[in-house]
C-alpha cells in the first residue's frame, strides 16, 4: 500500500470529493502526528512531503489503502496567539460541518494526557456528532504504570463524551508500537 499525496489545502471547502471513507488526524503540535502517519503508511516521508516550512499550518491529505487521511493543522503550539487559536477552531468546525468524516483519530501525548485545547476539540466533535477515538503517542518515553494511569484518566473523561470511542489506542512511533491498531481502527486490513 502506498500512500498518494493529494495536496496541501488551507481552507476545508477546497478539500478534494471523494467517495472513501474519510479519517480525520487532529492534535497538539508535537505531539507525534507525522511520525505517527509515516509509522502507520510504513513510509518515513509521507507527512514529511507536504511538511515544507510555512506550509505545516495547511491540511494534507493523503489516500492510503482505501481511506482517505487528513491531516488537520497541529494547534495550541506555545507561542500561539489568541487569533491562531481562533483560527484553528475555524477551520476545525468548518471541516466537520462540510465533511462527513468516519471517524476522528485525536493523539495525545503520553506524557501530558488532555490539555484543555484536547477538551475543546473533543466537545467539537461531540457538538457534530464526529465519532473519535484517542491514539496516546509517546509510551516509550514513560513507564508502565505511569502509562496506565494516563490511559486511566482518559478513560475517566471519555465515558462522559457522547462521540468518543471508548478504547483507547497506545503507541509508540519510534519503537513501531501500535501500527496494527491503528489500521484497524480504519478499517485498513494489514
Ligand atoms: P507533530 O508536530 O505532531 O507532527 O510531531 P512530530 O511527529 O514531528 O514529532 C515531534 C517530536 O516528537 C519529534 O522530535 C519526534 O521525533 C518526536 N516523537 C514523535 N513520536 C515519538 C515517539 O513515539 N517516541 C519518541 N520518543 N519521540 C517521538
Amino acid at each position: 500500500m502506498i500512500p498518494k499525496f493529494l495536496g496541501s489545502f488551507t481552507c476545508p471547502s477546497q478539500l478534494p470529493k471523494t467517495t472513501l471513507p474519510e479519517f480525520a488526524l487532529v492534535g497538539r503540535s508535537n505531539v507525534g502526528k507525522s511520525s505517527l502517519i509515516n509509522l502507520v503508511t510504513g513510509f518515513s516521508k509521507t507527512a514529511k512531503v507536504s511538511n515544507t516550512p510555512g506550509r505545516t499550518r495547511a491540511i494534507n491529505m493523503f489516500e492510503f489503502g482505501n481511506v482517505m487521511l487528513t491531516d488537520l493543522p497541529g494547534y495550541g503550539f506555545a507561542q500561539a496567539s489568541k487569533t491562531e487559536v481562533r483560527d484553528w477552531d475555524r477551520i476545525l468546525n468548518s471541516y466537520l460541518s462540510l465533511r462527513p468524516i468516519q471517524k476522528a483519530l485525536l493523539l495525545i501525548d503520553s506524557r501530558r494526557g488532555f490539555m484543555p485545547i484536547d477538551l475543546d476539540a473533543m466537545t467539537a466533535f461531540d457538538r457534530s456528532g464526529t465519532a473519535y477515538q484517542i491514539i496516546v503517542t509517546k509510551t516509550d518515553k514513560i513507564g508502565k504504570a505511569e502509562l496506565a494511569a494516563t490511559i486511566d484518566a482518559i478513560r475517566e473523561e471519555i465515558i462522559k463524551r457522547p462521540a468518543a470511542i471508548p478504547e483507547v489506542i497506545a503507541t509508540s512511533s519510534s519503537k513501531k508500537i501500535g501500527r496494527g491498531e491503528v489500521l484497524a481502527a480504519m478499517g485498513i486490513l494489514k
